[in-house]
């Protein structure tokens, strides 16, 4: 049945037709819109998911690119795409967000998520809740309703309350797989499954939006770089919108969101150039592991990872969707 949906909605995005970028880097004009998103980065080479496993996150993956459709598609913004678009995978069991979170050393599910809008430059993150069903709606209310960035733990769930945002007992977080792979690994960290979303709309805005349970085993109120403005997330209309993930430590120390625009504004180099030095001569070339999503303002896009694979998908303008796991698959024929 979600098989013979998703053939008829790939038949049907298919059959529309608009520009479309064939690599990134070599556009003359910027394509109507674009969206990209991640489900993580690790150790995912071939062969590591069982054939389910691999169909059912191509199909989440899927799934949130259609959502990202349906509202560029429409006019919508760059910011309502995104948000819409983390929304879903946050729902979606398989991925490490919102429900389906991995695991702190003590046993919750502690959210972390933050939004930006880089037609204003205005942020919103809330970190450490473990009520809040959808972390991101709760990060854009916080850019929207007031004048702080970051809301944190107790404050955060109490600002959502007041907001109206549904919330759910600490068990609809609760996934077996998750739970097990805890069990089996207590005294190893990992992430794996931090979702994220940049798009460009037709208006020519930028935005991006990350959310995460964090890093399996966390301790001590640990908080990752995902509700790190400039760290996990990053979107400047003048520049570009990045979404990270992967071991969150290493992408606040080198403020690797904002080092990429920065690299862009200051160096005076492309999107893919100063992705690949954010992820390989700063957090590879320390000892950490991870990847980015990232689309500037021309609309040239990429994927840059130092994992062996990262959960991840593109939108074209024409419909085209591509969703891909392992380092050897390419958005491009
Ligand atoms: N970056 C996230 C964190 O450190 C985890 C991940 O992306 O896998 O909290």
């Amino acid at each position: 049945m979600l098989a013979a949906l998703v053939a008829a909605l790939l038949l049907m995005f298919s059959l529309r037709r608009c520009p479309v970028p064939t690599t990134a880097e070599d556009l003359q004009e910027p394509p109507e819109y674009l969206l990209l998103i991640h489900g993580g980065a690790g150790n995912i080479q071939r062969g590591i998911l069982h054939d389910t496993l691999d169909v059912q996150y191509r199909e989440g993956l899927l799934g949130a690119l259609v959502v990202g459709h349906r509202i560029l598609e429409a006019g919508g913004t760059a910011l309502e795409a995104v948000e819409a678009v983390v929304m879903f995978l946050e729902d979606h069991a398989l991925f490490n967000a919102g429900r389906g979170a991995v695991f702190t050393h003590e046993g919750r599910n502690e959210l972390d998520a933050s939004i930006m809008d880089g037609s204003t430059g205005m942020a919103g993150a809330v970190a450490g809740v473990t009520t809040v069903r959808n972390p991101i709606t709760a990060a854009r209310r916080v850019m929207e309703q007031t004048p702080h960035v970051l809301l944190i733990g107790g404050g955060a769930e109490q600002f959502a309350r007041e907001q109206g945002l549904e919330t759910k007992e600490p068990s609809w977080f609760f996934t077996q797989h998750r739970y097990d792979r805890w069990r089996a690994s207590l005294e190893q960290s990992e992430g794996h499954g931090t979702v994220g979303a940049v798009a460009l709309d037709m208006h020519g805005n930028l935005a991006a939006a990350t959310s995460t349970g964090g890093m399996s085993n966390k301790r001590y109120g640990r908080v990752g770089d995902v509700p790190i403005i400039g760290a996990g997330t990053w979107a400047s209309n003048e520049s570009c919108a990045v979404s990270c993930t992967g071991w969150g430590e290493y992408f606040i120390r080198n403020a690797v969101a904002h080092d990429v625009a920065a690299r862009m504004l200051y160096q005076n180099i492309g999107l893919k150039e100063a992705a690949h030095k954010a992820i390989h001569e700063n957090v590879a070339a320390q000892g950490g592991y991870g990847g980015l999503i990232a689309i500037d303002k021309a609309g040239n896009y990429t994927f840059e990872f130092s994992s062996t694979g990262m959960f991840r998908g593109i939108l074209f303008p024409d419909g085209k969707t591509v969703v891909m796991i392992y380092d050897d698959e390419t958005e491009t024929p």
